[in-house]
């Protein structure tokens, strides 16, 4: 695996997507509670994370506010789509900065809660730095890959794949290059800083996962994954072998598993570490004193072994 590393990095690079939200919600089928049919690498890594913290988002769907870290990161990604649109010898730094104002506007009108973020910035000084640090992550892209030499066989590709389990799996593809020996490579862009080495793998769980939809899909193993991080300058890249993936599928089915348990059972523990300080729901967290909603579905009494309507207290 080659890795080049800059400092610690916010957990993943906060972008505003769609993804998996439709498709996670839990259904409740007369007194069973059926678990979420699909999983897109955002929701993997939230139960990783944290399993409460995926209940609040996919059963409970607590809003969300949205910060601008991650709406930086929106507009950032659209800015990168959209300037492919231009012929290659006009991709460049200053032509990518002056999509910023259009692609902003376009944010605003698909989501008018972003305009909030500076609902209390009458002058526009916040907006106006807001907008030059995103200027200052374009700029950066264009010292780790050249667009001019590139041309995408997909930009923001939605995928989605049915595993033998009936599992499926999906998510959105920011940059999918095909070389003319028919190689793949899966690209993401993170708005944050590369992680520390020792983390690298965690990373990584993501390209993985969408390697092994494209598999799954198209019966290719991708060449190579890249990451690229914009907030620190660094291309993190792994050349994924068939046995990867084939561990990817295993460790996405023993997730599901969990999942499965914990929406029968309705206990989802919370697991606080570091990255809670990014949590949006620690009034409804044990671990801050707060109390989760009642819980929406039936739940199977441990004992019994049948199903009552309950409610999850604090553990
Ligand atoms: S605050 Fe931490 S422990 Fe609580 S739900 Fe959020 S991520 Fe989980």
């Amino acid at each position: 695996m080659e890795t080049s590393t800059g400092g610690a990095a916010p957990p993943d690079s906060s972008v505003v997507t769609a993804e998996g939200v439709a498709g996670d919600a839990v259904v409740v089928t007369g007194a069973t509670a059926v678990p979420p049919a699909s999983l897109s690498p955002s929701r993997a890594g939230d139960f990783m994370q944290c399993p409460l913290l995926y209940r609040f988002r996919v059963i409970d769907r607590l809003p969300e506010k949205p910060s601008e870290a991650a709406t930086r990161g929106t507009l950032v990604h659209a800015v990168l789509e959209r300037l492919f649109d231009a012929p290659a010898a006009e991709r460049t730094a200053p032509r990518a900065k002056a999509l910023i104002p259009g692609q902003w506007d376009r944010l605003r009108e698909s989501r008018p809660e972003v305009g909030e973020l500076f609902a209390d910035d009458p002058e526009g000084e916040r907006l106006a730095r807001w907008l030059a640090q995103a200027e200052s992550l374009v700029e950066r892209w264009f010292t780790l890959e050249d667009p001019s030499r590139l041309e995408p066989a997909e930009r923001e590709l939605f995928v989605e794949a049915e595993l033998d389990s009936g599992l499926r799996l999906r998510g959105i593809i920011d940059r999918v290059d095909v070389a003319p020996t028919g190689e793949v490579r899966i690209v993401d862009y993170k708005t944050g800083k590369a992680p520390r080495p020792e983390y690298a793998e965690g990373a990584l769980f993501q390209m993985k996962f969408y390697a092994l939809v494209v598999w799954r899909l198209k019966g290719v193993v991708p060449r190579r994954l890249q990451l690229v991080y914009l907030g620190s300058g660094d291309v993190l890249t792994y050349d994924p072998v068939l046995a990867d993936l084939e561990r990817v599928e295993r460790k996405l089915l023993a997730l599901w598993e969990a999942i499965r348990l914990a929406t029968e059972t309705g206990d989802w523990r919370p697991r606080p570490t570091k990255l809670c300080g990014w949590c949006d729901h620690q009034a409804h967290c044990p671990e801050f004193g707060g109390t989760p909603p009642p819980y929406p579905l039936p739940v199977r009494a441990p004992e019994s072994g049948g199903v009552q309507q309950g409610r999850m207290g604090p553990d």
